[in-house]
């Protein structure tokens, strides 16, 4: 007799003899799904998620495919060290060049526009301190990038924003549709024979003599090796985790009558950022950075000192002499930790974690689900 109440032969037949189901289609999960049939050919693998979608930070998100201003490279080096800060600058770079190959950049409408650190006019000691860093990161990264200049300083005084005159430039970045990548990733993930199941919201995984078995609602799923991820949920199946929730709260303004000069912006070591949108809007969002605390929720509205200072930053520094309004608001949900690296691990036998992709996961994602497909790898059957 099934052990799945209520379950006919059928649809207890269909979730047998899965090789491997991954828990979660944002773009990790979708990306390591393409790399695990790179290697498998002929496994049958299962992508799963709670939303029709994805539902956390992949659909969420402002879609600035970055590795760092030079404010927030240099905090990374004071906190972590140079090493470990390069390191990650490299594996974010090298994940949006692996992003492209896969990709292509059409499909995913990227613009590689650069994108610009621009500093308030009180902050002109701010902005000197990070230029005494710009030539040593241009040397640092140069083999990276491929250019001996990835920063440069630039006059911001056409951009009609209330900003320092000078600004920082980093030539190598971009942005792309959020909702392009999405759907890039999962037609290809459909064109390569992976299954995507939306409305499965995983509630634990259990090992029997035939290996896992995951179960939401009145299914289970029998597979031979599982991939976690879940990002900033996955505290819920793996609590001694170091994640911790991250709200990311963005709006975009309503037309505007001076479009926005064909850039990404930044602002305070990457944590508000603004760009622009096709119609002539703005995506505006950020400031988590001021109430760290409140912004640690699962919560997917925008409101609070965040939220506020949001609306003010728009009207006094972005579009200062400009009519707009909010219409469209929104929150995702990041994961933080102590740490800025992602964590890749194997809590147990067949079971794999790729999570904490902080708040540059479209970069770092294709050269993380890289690691974690060779991680599973090892312990395939
Ligand atoms: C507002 C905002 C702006 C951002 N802007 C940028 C940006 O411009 N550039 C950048 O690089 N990064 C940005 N990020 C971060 C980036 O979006 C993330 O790092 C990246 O999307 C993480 O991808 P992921 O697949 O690991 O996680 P997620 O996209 O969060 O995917 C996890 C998935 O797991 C699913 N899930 C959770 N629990 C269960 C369960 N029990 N059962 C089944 N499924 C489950 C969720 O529904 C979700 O779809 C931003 C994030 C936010 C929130």
């Amino acid at each position: 007799m099934s052990t799945q109440a209520g379950l006919s032969w059928w649809e207890s037949r269909y979730w047998q003899k899965v090789d491997v189901v991954v828990v979660g289609a944002g773009i990790v999960g979708l990306l390591s799904a393409l790399r695990i049939r790179e290697q498998k050919p002929h496994y049958r693998i299962v992508v799963t998620d709670r939303d029709p979608l994805a539902l956390g930070a992949s659909s969420r998100n402002a879609g600035f495919a970055c590795f760092g201003s030079i404010t927030e490279l240099q905090e990374d080096i004071e906190d972590k060290g140079r090493e470990a800060a390069l390191d990650l600058a490299v594996r974010r770079f090298e994940g949006f060049q692996a992003l492209r190959a896969l990709c292509g950049d059409e499909a995913i409408g990227l613009n590689l526009c650069g994108s610009r650190e621009v500093f308030l006019t009180s902050e002109e000691k701010k902005y000197r301190e990070a230029l005494e860093w710009l030539p040593e990161l241009n040397k640092d990264l140069a083999s990276t990038t491929g250019t001996p200049e990835t920063f440069r300083k630039a006059d911001t005084r056409r951009l009609g924003m209330n900003v320092l005159s000078d600004s920082l430039v980093n030539c190598c970045e971009g942005i792309l549709e959020t909702d392009m990548l999405l759907r890039r990733l999962r037609n290809l993930a459909a064109e390569q024979g992976i299954e995507l199941y939306g409305g499965f919201d995983i509630e634990y995984h259990e090992r029997d003599g035939k290996g896992l078995r995951i179960r939401s609602g009145r299914h289970e799923i029998e597979t031979g090796l599982l991939l976690y991820c879940t990002n900033a949920f996955t505290p819920g199946f793996f609590p001694e985790l170091p994640i911790v929730p991250a709200r990311g709260q963005v709006f975009v303004s309503t037309p505007l009558s001076r479009p926005l000069p064909n850039e990404a912006f930044f602002y305070d070591r990457g944590y508000t950022y603004f760009r622009p949108l096709s119609g002539n809007r703005l995506l505006m969002g950020g400031f988590r950075n001021l109430d760290f605390h409140t912004e640690e929720t699962y919560a997917m509205h925008t409101g609070g000192a965040v939220w506020e200072a949001l609306l003010r930053f728009t009207s006094e520094v972005v579009l200062p002499a400009q009519e707009w309004k909010v219409d469209f608001a929104w929150a995702g949900t990041m994961a933080m930790g102590d740490e800025r690296s992602p964590i890749v691990r194997s809590p147990e036998s067949g079971v794999v974690v790729c999570a904490r992709m902080s708040g540059m996961g479209v970069a770092l994602s294709a050269k993380v689900s890289v690691e974690a497909t060779e991680l599973l790898m090892k312990q395939a059957y």
